[in-house]
């Protein structure tokens, strides 16, 4: 497996593999890389000849007083996970290399990025697809691959990639979670032993909407039971609790599935989010 942190570098390893007909699957993330991170190598490993894992802290899609600065960097432990899942490459680029000081160039996607956690963090879906747009410029991968529990961001690059005609498959893979429901995340980490043991209660919440969403409840009749259960848990405050279209991200037009439930929370200063899709 290589590491590199130079586009042109990474340019050129790909065009000979382009070279020799294979395929190539792209995983973006952020590092700190965990079972959910590697539920999306693993994909990647089965159906593409060569698998890039891209590890960059985009500091265009955290905004002011969030966490840039805190979010954990671990270089050489995730290049050793990401070797022993397979990965062939890994793409770790310096901030300066992806956005030079005159860089002013942005993409930017309508409508789904005003709701949920886009009402809540301006700029920052703008950052993910800006970020994304420039990786599939640089990996130019066949697929590549993102996780359900970041709902709202794969309907989003899903969106951009069909907008913008990018020639690239968007994979989807389900929420990974602790034996205890918890989502993995690398900001679990940020968690106190009480605010971990608390912060189940999310899912707990979800799974408690969405079986009332299967029996016919409305959007809000879900909404208000599952930010009830959460308002119950003394160490997490509710950001948002909401049940939308999961196609559109509006108000569902009839009660019942399909709906997302979605949910972001405060344990201490950690954001954690969370949702459920009720398929119809
Ligand atoms: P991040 O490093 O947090 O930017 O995440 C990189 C990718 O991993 C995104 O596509 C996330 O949706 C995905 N991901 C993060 N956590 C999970 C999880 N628990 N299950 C599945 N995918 C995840």
């Amino acid at each position: 497996m290589r590491i590199s942190d130079r586009i042109d570098e990474v340019r050129s390893i790909i065009g000979r593999v382009r070279g020799n007909g294979d395929s190539v699957g792209l995983v973006p993330t952020m590092g700190a890389l965990h079972e959910g991170h590697s539920c999306l190598i693993r994909r990647a490993r089965q159906t593409d000849d060569f698998v890039v894992v891209s590890i960059f802290i985009n500091p265009i899609q955290f905004g002011p007083g969030e966490d840039l600065e805190a979010y954990p960097r671990q270089l050489q432990e995730d290049a050793a996970v990401a070797e022993e899942l397979g990965a062939d490459l890994i793409f770790a680029p310096t901030a300066e290399e992806m956005y030079p000081p005159d860089f002013t160039t942005y993409v930017e996607v309508g409508e789904l990025t005003d709701k949920l956690c886009g009402a809540l963090r301006p700029g920052h879906f703008r950052g993910v697809t800006t970020v994304v747009s420039k990786l599939f410029n640089i990996v130019s991968p066949d697929r590549a691959y993102f996780g359900q529990k970041d709902y709202q961001q794969l309907l989003v690059i899903e969106r951009m990639t069909r907008d913008l005609d990018m020639p690239v498959e968007i994979v989807a893979c389900p929420t990974v979670r602790e034996a205890d429901g918890l989502a993995v995340a690398s900001r679990n980490k940020y968690l106190t032993p009480e605010q971990r043991a608390a912060a189940p209660a999310i899912y707990q919440a979800l799974q408690k909407g969405a079986e009332a969403v299967k029996s016919g409840a409305s959007a809000k009749e879900a909404e208000e039971m599952v930010a009830a259960q959460i308002e119950n848990e003394p160490l997490l405050e509710l950001q948002y609790a909401r049940a939308v279209d999961p196609r559109t991200l509006a108000e569902p037009g009839s009660a019942g599935p399909p709906m997302l439930l979605a949910v972001a929370a405060f344990a201490g200063d950690t954001r954690l989010i969370d949702n459920i899709v009720v398929e119809e």
